[in-house]
């Protein structure tokens, strides 16, 4: 199938590991020129290097995406190196670990700046491009706890929740310029991060990580496996695609039926 991405621009926060560089990989490898913004910058040099090594075009920066300041610096630096953007994936994002009786204000805050603000600045500093090229897409890499929350995470939970709240509103405003905007909320995805819990959570119990990662697939996800990045991946690339030309201010489920309600 071909997806008509070659030539696109494609900005993807946090690009640089994960769903992220999945996706960066995916959309690459259908010929568009990627903008990866993430903070630590050994492990964007690695993904420019892997990018480049397969013949994609890549541009790394810098930046954390949860200011004011680094939504600038991404939109700034993707204005300089190809004029605008055609696609937007805004996937930097992380979980969080709390009680709402404990948690103080300021952590609220800074995940309120990370899931929900930093789309938001991000959509109004490329819309007016994606207008000019004549429309464009922006996904919302968002979560199953958006909607099915976990009991541990209630500041990662409510931010999503708002975040596919800001994805189904913008949809409205931009789908007149021809901008789809979309929600994509994924169950357990096998990423270095995840990977790396385990190892922390098994560590003084024999180090069976694969073992507790395995068990809680099977406790809560009906196909009883974590999906891989690049299965999530697939999903984002297909619908930054004209393929998906009539999908808008939708959120979709990429979970192995996780979800337990319609
Ligand atoms: P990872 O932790 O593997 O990667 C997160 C990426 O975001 C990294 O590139 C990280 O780079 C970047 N990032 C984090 N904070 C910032 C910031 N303030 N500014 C710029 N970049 C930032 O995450 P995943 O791939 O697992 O998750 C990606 C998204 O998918 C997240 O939004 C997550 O909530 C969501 N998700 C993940 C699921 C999973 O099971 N993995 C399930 C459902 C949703 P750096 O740290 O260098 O900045």
């Amino acid at each position: 199938m071909d997806l008509g991405l070659s030539g696109k621009v494609a900005v993807i926060t946090g690009g640089s590991v994960g769903i992220g560089l999945a996706i960066a990989k995916g959309l690459a490898t259908e010929g568009a020129r990627v903008v990866i913004a993430a903070r630590n910058e050994e492990r964007l040099a690695a993904a420019r290097a892997e990018i480049a090594a397969a013949g994609g075009e890549v541009v790394t920066l810098i930046a954390d995406v949860a200011t004011a300041e680094g939504c600038d610096k991404v939109i700034a630096t993707t204005t300089e190196a190809f004029g605008g953007a055609d696609i937007l994936i805004n996937n930097a994002g992380t979980g969080s670990n709390e009680t709402i009786m404990e948690a103080p204000d300021d952590k609220w805050q800074f995940y309120w700046d990370l899931h929900v603000m930093a789309a938001v600045r991000l959509a109004r500093g490329f819309v007016p491009s994606m207008r000019t090229r004549g429309g464009g897409v922006i996904l919302n890499n968002a979560s199953i706890c958006a909607t099915q929350p976990l009991w541990y995470e209630p500041i990662y939970n409510v931010t999503k929740s708002a975040l596919v709240m800001a994805s189904k509103t913008m949809s409205t405003e931009f789908i007149k310029d021809g901008i789809r905007v979309n929600a994509v909320n994924c169950g357990f995805v096998l990423t270095p991060d995840w990977i790396s819990t385990a190892k922390q959570l098994t560590a003084d119990s024999g180090g069976d990580w694969q073992g507790y990662i395995e068990n809680l697939a099977k406790e809560n996800a009906p196909i009883g496996r974590f999906a891989s990045p690049e299965e999530a991946a697939d999903f984002f690339v297909f619908l930054c695609s004209d393929r998906a030309s009539y999908s808008v201010g939708s959120t979709y489920y990429v979970d192995g039926g996780m979800l337990k309600t319609i």
